[in-house]
């Protein structure tokens, strides 16, 4: 980048010492550069106004135009405060301000007109402004024509030192005039003429002083195209490199291991099942190390699409395993499988944690002279011990609770690394996996065996809570099982551990024994006892397993039809997704029932609503990816995006992203690894993000 970019912010007019290390501090804003990159956070249209009685708290900003009528200083001290009203000649606003209230008092004049910029709260059932930013009618905007005025991110310290909207605005101004002729270009020339995009300087103009909203979606395109395209750059970069470093197994062959297993299926693959093994099979048979994500909402069969890949693996003389996140969930993958490759020629093993030293011995010699072809069980497949003879599939199963070390050492366990095929029921927006898993494939099974019924969906409140315990009782007389859910706070174990206990003093109270019985389930449990009350519900022995969270993940009980789920407002979306999941297995019309406290959130009625209207998960990840951002979606903050997004939505750039990541698979497909002197400025670029990523972790 050139000179001016890292320029000081103190050789800004308006800008010392002060100001510059609040910038620093509050912003993270330590160069011109960083400044440019600043980018609005919204846009008003300075020429509406609005008219008083329009207004409501979900505007955001507005300007009004009018006079004040009335103003007088309330309370003493931190809590002293100007109230003024304003109007417009039809109706009144309050304007409320806590600072610079004697400078206010003698500069604004009754009578004289007025127009206030700023954000309209609801206070004490009546519209008020607090510190709008009151001018003369006509502003002078910095830029000549200008009507679309930034709106910069802001917080009280720097309010309270003078940087204000106005003084960002005329920052910027400053920036722009002192960077004029020096703002390199980052992207390659024929890409900005393929895609008719902005300059990089033209862009930084409009993007903080748009003369039309035109010229402004033209410079949000060319910025937001630039972030995703380097990050797909950067992804796809990696990827070329580990396939061209990484020989794979090559699985040529189809033969008994599969062949049996395929021929007593029950059922017909679906469609979806069909297409994601195709495409396994043509990985596995490449010559290349796979790296592939299976996504797939719960129970639409994943399990047997790894089972059958699995198989194929043994058919070409390699072992394989599955490794699941949880005890219960290995035995049950197990005690399936088995069933499926019974009287075959494939010997399937489980090691978990539980697995008694003898048992245990057996096994790893099974294993590491070659007997044993199909190991199950938890994270105690990656101890040092476990020897495999010829390790060549993976299958890692939920994803999200293994991490990418863990992923690693399984791919040691053989000099050629095994393919790798990690399984997860979370539903990834599809933009969202392209960024954070855009270094793998990704396979999606997106529809559910046939036969299966949709889930009825409800949502009641506590006081209705006698109406869910008679609808329990009726399903358990028809022979259901009912799962309880409570809610699992991270922060306190023992909180959590309270709400369960109460709960459950509530449900042993209204379903006494014997003629309910109730399993308790909860992570402060022995691994043996949290066990022990799975099975008796897995068996039908008991009627209600009541749980905190720890059910989410996997657990098949065909017959479980009702599911309660407890302070449903206090989980997230895709959270009530997967444990409403846990039921609509069997051939019963299945219930989830959603529990809240009478008042709700906004945002929680929305997520519950969403839920009771859609079962689709894409559906449902989308939404939460919207309501709540990429930032907190499960799975995203610890796997972490390579750079970070200034401008660029994930949840809304969805087209952008596609098109910046065909972009940059064009440009390697021309020149892998960058080394084309055309390409000279990819690479500048792409150790340019880096470092400044490397340089925010260590500030940071
Ligand atoms: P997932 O792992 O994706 O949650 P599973 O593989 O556990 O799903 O499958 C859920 C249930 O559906 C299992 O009981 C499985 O036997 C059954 N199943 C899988 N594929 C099919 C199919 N094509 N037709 C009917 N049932 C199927
Ligand atoms: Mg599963």
């Amino acid at each position: 980048m050139s000179r001016a970019f890292d320029t000081n912010l103190q050789f800004l007019s308006g800008v010392g010492p002060r100001r510059a290390l609040l910038l620093q501090k509050e912003l993270g804003i330590h160069t011109l550069g960083d400044l440019l990159s600043c980018y609005p956070f919204r846009y008003i249209d300075r020429s509406r106004f609005y008219a008083i009685r329009e207004l409501h708290p979900d505007l955001g900003y507005v300007q009004v135009r009018g006079r004040f009528t009335s103003m007088s200083v309330q309370g003493v001290g931190p809590k002293k405060r100007l109230t003024a009203s304003f109007t417009d000649g039809v109706s009144e606003i309050e304007v409320v301000f806590f600072q610079g209230i004697k400078w206010i008092q003698e500069k604004m004049k009754m009578g004289t007109e007025y127009v206030l910029f700023g954000k309209v709260s609801l206070f004490n059932q009546s519209m008020n402004m607090v510190h709008p930013e009151v001018e003369p009618p006509q502003i002078d905007t910095l830029q000549g024509s200008a009507s679309m005025q930034a709106l910069y991110p802001s917080t009280e310290k720097l309010k309270n030192n003078g940087i204000n909207q106005k003084f960002f605005s005329r920052l910027m101004a400053d920036a722009l005039a002192k960077s004029s002729g020096q703002i390199a270009e980052t992207l390659p020339p024929p890409l900005i003429r393929r895609f008719s995009l902005l300059s990089r300087s033209e862009a930084l103009t409009h993007i903080h002083f748009p003369a039309n909203s035109n010229l402004l979606s033209k410079a949000q395109q060319r910025l937001k195209f630039e972030e995703l395209f380097y990050i797909q750059l950067d992804l796809l970069k990696q990827k070329a490199l580990r396939l061209s470093t990484r020989q794979g197994q090559c699985f040529i062959k189809i033969g008994a291991h599969f062949d049996h297993c395929y021929r007593r299926l029950p059922f017909e693959l679906t469609n979806a099942q069909k297409r994601v093994l195709k495409e396994i099979r043509s990985d596995t048979g490449s010559g290349k190390q796979m790296n592939r994500l299976l996504q797939g909402d719960v129970g639409s069969g994943k399990t047997l699409v790894a089972l059958l890949s699995a198989l194929i693996a043994m058919d070409n003389g390699f072992q394989a395993c599955i490794m699941a996140p949880t005890e219960i969930l290995a035995q049950q993958h197990c005690a399936s499988i088995s069933k499926l490759t019974a009287e075959g020629p494939t010997t399937v093993g489980l090691l978990t944690g539980a697995t008694k030293r003898g048992a245990r011995k057996k096994l790893l010699d099974a294993l590491s002279d070659g007997t044993l072809h199909l190991l199950i069980g938890t994270h105690a497949l990656i101890e040092e011990k476990v020897q495999f003879a010829n390790l060549g599939f993976v299958v890692i199963d939920e994803q999200h609770r293994f991490g990418v070390d863990q992923r690693a050492r399984l791919w040691n366990k053989n000099e050629a690394p095994p393919h790798i095929l990690v399984m997860t029921a979370t539903p990834i927006p599809r933009t969202l996996a392209m960024t954070l898993y855009g270094d793998l494939e990704v396979s999606v099974i997106d529809e559910l065996p046939p036969g299966r019924q949709p889930i009825k969906s409800l949502h009641f409140n506590d006081n209705q809570r006698l109406r869910v315990f008679h609808f329990m009782k009726e399903q358990i007389r028809a022979g259901r099982q009912v799962y309880v859910v409570y809610p699992l706070i991270k922060e306190s174990e023992k909180m959590d551990y309270k709400n369960l206990e109460e709960g459950y003093a509530v449900i042993a109270r209204e379903f006494p024994p014997p003629q309910y019985r109730t399993s308790v389930v909860h992570g402060q449990q022995k691994s043996e006892d949290k066990a022990f009350e799975m099975k008796l519900f897995v068996e039908g022995k008991t009627h209600i397993m009541a749980a905190t969270s720890v059910i989410e993940v996997g657990v098949d009980v065909p017959n479980a039809s009702v599911m309660v789920i407890e302070s449903a407002e206090r989980f997230g979306l895709s959270q009530l997704h997967q444990l409403r999941g846990r039921v609509g297995r069997g051939a019963a019309q299945s219930y989830c029932i959603f529990m809240t406290g009478h008042k709700l959130t906004k945002e929680a009625r929305q997520r519950i609503e969403l839920l009771c209207a859609t079962q689709d998960g894409f559906e449902i990840a989308e939404a939460d990816l919207r309501l709540r951002g990429p930032g907190d979606l499960e799975g995203v903050r610890q796997s972490g995006i390579a750079f970070e997004l200034k401008i660029a939505d994930l949840a809304r750039d969805g087209q952008l992203l596609e098109l910046a990541r065909n972009a940059a698979a064009k440009v390697l497909e021309e020149d892998p690894m960058l080394q084309n002197p055309q390409n000279a400025l990819l690479n500048t670029e792409l150790q340019r993000l880096h470092q400044e990523v490397a340089d925010y972790s260590r500030i940071s």
